[in-house]
């Protein structure tokens, strides 16, 4: 049998994993990323057991392990002031696995050897017939094509492959990493107060990642300075908060608006299928966004694996995704970054519930 094609644009998190576990099912696999360097991104994040079980699935769960640190930021959770609402107790409580973005890419591409990953290549436009797609992408010595049997649209919240308008959801992030052994150790938590949380997280080489989310009613608000602005909001709060931002370099710190997608009636069109963010973006208030992105690959693979007829396949991977994380996301900011003091005041109270709406996603398996 003729070894079966993919291409995949976008080399992110979702997009390289896709590329494991297709190749993994012996297909001949070409990532487009449209950036130079796609190792230098971001800040850290968290893994729960399903993204954990995903990763074991395409066979790259040990050096997953490898690269992360247990944080118990699940199941402690603090008000402002340090008071506890709940504390993570070893033996009842699930640590989750937290590590640098930029890690967890790296040990992913060194999944993929270097030739079947083409950098600085923007996909524009994708076409498919009934018996493949093209992919056109642009290059430093101008535009290109590559057909193949299948196209995987794994290029982000603003994906060509499905363009669909984001929604803005009134949230505002900052995230930093508190330098090497500066403030150290630390388990991992989140602080709850009224409108705004915060959250940490321990990282290989004893470094911390932070992240601030607040409530923002306009996108693209500038600042000036915005370690002083994180300073402003929470810098009063318990320790060891003054101190992970007395240790983060200023001109580090990211910024983002939060958007997310409207749920699309489906993941598959003919031999073009989405996954990670271009298919399901969503805030990150589950803490779940690139665990789906793995779930995704996971199951895609599994589908893809063998003398498979592949529409048939395809839609047997868009049953099995569903959009019910995504809306989960959505609804959990109204409530945990509501000024109300009324909502806050309930909130609190209910933390138990609050923490353990996410946890049921966490039992979620593989396919064999
Ligand atoms: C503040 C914040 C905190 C988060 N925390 C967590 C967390 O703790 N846990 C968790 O599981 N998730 C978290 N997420 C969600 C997570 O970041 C995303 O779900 C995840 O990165 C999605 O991966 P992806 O590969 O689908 O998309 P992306 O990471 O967006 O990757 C898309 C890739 O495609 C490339 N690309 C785009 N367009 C093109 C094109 N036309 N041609 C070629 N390449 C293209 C991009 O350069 C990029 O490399 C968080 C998100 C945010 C914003």
């Amino acid at each position: 049998m003729t070894r079966r094609t993919a291409v995949v644009a976008g080399g992110g998190i979702g997009g390289l994993a896709a590329a494991i576990g297709l190749r993994r099912a012996g297909w001949s696999v070409t990532v487009l990323e449209r950036r130079a360097d796609p190792g230098e991104i971001g800040a850290g994040w968290s893994f729960a057991p399903n993204a954990i079980r995903a990763a074991d699935a395409l066979g790259v769960g040990a050096e997953f392990r490898a690269i992360s640190v247990p944080t118990q930021a699940g199941a402690t959770l603090r008000t402002p002031d340090g008071k506890y609402l709940m504390r993570f107790r070893e033996g009842r409580d699930t640590a989750l696995l937290a590590n640098h973005r930029a890690d967890l890419h790296r040990v992913l591409l060194a999944h993929v050897p270097a030739e079947c990953v083409r950098a600085e290549a923007e996909v524009t436009e994708v076409d498919q017939t009934d018996t493949g797609v093209t992919a056109t992408y642009g290059t430093s010595e101008g535009a290109q094509r590559i057909e193949a049997d299948v196209l995987v649209g794994a290029d982000g919240i603003h994906s060509i492959v499905r363009p669909t308008t984001p929604v803005f959801q009134r949230i505002l992030c900052w995230r930093g990493v508190a330098t090497r052994g500066s403030v150290w150790p630390v388990d991992g938590f989140q602080t709850w107060g009224r409108g705004a949380r915060f959250g940490a997280h321990p990282l290989t080489g004893q470094r911390v990642f932070w992240f601030l989310t607040i409530r923002q009613n306009e996108p693209g608000q500038p600042f000036d300075d915005d370690l002083a602005e994180v300073r402003r909001r929470v810098g009063l709060w318990h320790d060891p908060i003054p101190a992970l931002l007395d240790a983060t370099p200023s001109n580090s710190i990211l910024r983002h608006d939060i958007s997310d997608l409207d749920p699309l009636e489906t993941y598959v069109d003919g031999r073009i299928v989405l996954l990670g963010d271009a298919a399901h973006a969503m805030t990150p208030f589950l803490a779940q966004g690139a665990c789906q992105a793995l779930e995704d690959a996971a199951v895609l693979a599994a589908e893809l694996t063998g003398a498979v007829e592949i529409p048939t396949a395809l839609a047997q991977y868009d049953r099995q995704r569903s959009q019910r994380v995504q809306r989960m996301a959505r609804q959990d900011p109204r409530i945990s970054l509501s000024t109300s003091p009324l909502v806050y005041g309930l909130l609190t109270r209910l933390t138990r519930l609050a923490a353990r709406k996410a946890a049921r996603l966490w039992n979620w398996t593989p396919p064999t």
